[in-house]
Order: C-alpha cells, then structure tokens, then sequence
C-alpha cells in the first residue's frame, strides 16, 4: 500500500533499526521503545488489521512468532519471558494499520495492560 508507514520501511524508503529480515517478514526496533527490547515484527505482505487475517496468511503470521521467539531467545528473554502483542482497532491503540507483532522484554510487565 502505497500510504502505508510500514510498507515503507519495508521497502527502504523510511529508515528503521532491522533487527531481522525473511522471505516473509521483517523486524525492526521500536521508535518509542516501552521496554528494554521493543521490536515490531512485520509481514512483508500488507495486512492491515487481525481482521483482515485470511487463511492463506496463516502461513507468514506464524513466521512472526517463529521470529520473534528467536530473538527473544538469542536476546536472552527466553527464561525471564516476554509479550507478543498484536493491537487490533481503535480500542486496542492501534497506530498504525499493517499489522505488527509487539516484542516487549527485559521489564517486569504489568497485567492487565490497562
Ligand atoms: O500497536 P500500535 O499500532 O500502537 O503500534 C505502533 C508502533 O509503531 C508504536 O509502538 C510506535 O512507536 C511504532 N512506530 C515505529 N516507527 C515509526 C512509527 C511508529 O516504530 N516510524
């Protein structure tokens, strides 16, 4: 999508800190970092919303797991823990409309996340 903030770091046209790039997914560190680690974990293709997941995308969002699990593990998080967060829709404080799997570690996390 040619408006779209993350499409355009996935193309190269807004500079991001990559953490990790596939065939199918990108990560790049959080602008406003809310923990010690903060990474957003992108699918190349364009979804906008968890509500626009299909069945052929199964595929590429479980990849953002696999991806994030690894960093969390080569970053040290695997035994303290983490979160994996993917805000939905306006109640939820979603900014930006192509989705993108939160990983937050290296702090305490409160929950209920208010
Ligand atoms: O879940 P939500 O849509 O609110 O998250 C969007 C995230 O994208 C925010 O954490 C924000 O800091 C991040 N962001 C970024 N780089 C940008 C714009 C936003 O990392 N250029």
């Amino acid at each position: 999508m040619s408006d779209c903030l993350f499409c355009k770091i996935r193309d190269g046209q807004i500079p991001a800190r990559v953490v990790y790039r596939d065939e199918q997914c990108l990560a790049f560190e959080d602008i406003n970092p809310q923990a010690p680690t903060h990474v957003l974990f992108i699918p190349n293709k364009h979804i906008a919303t968890v509500n626009d997941i299909t069945p052929e995308d199964r595929e590429v969002v479980g990849q953002l797991f696999v991806a994030a699990a690894k960093l969390a593990r080569e970053r040290g998080h695997a035994d303290n823990g983490y979160r994996v967060v993917m805000n939905t829709q306006r109640d939820a404080g979603q900014t930006v409309f192509h989705i993108h799997l939160h990983l937050l570690a290296g702090r305490s996390l409160h929950w209920p996340p208010g």
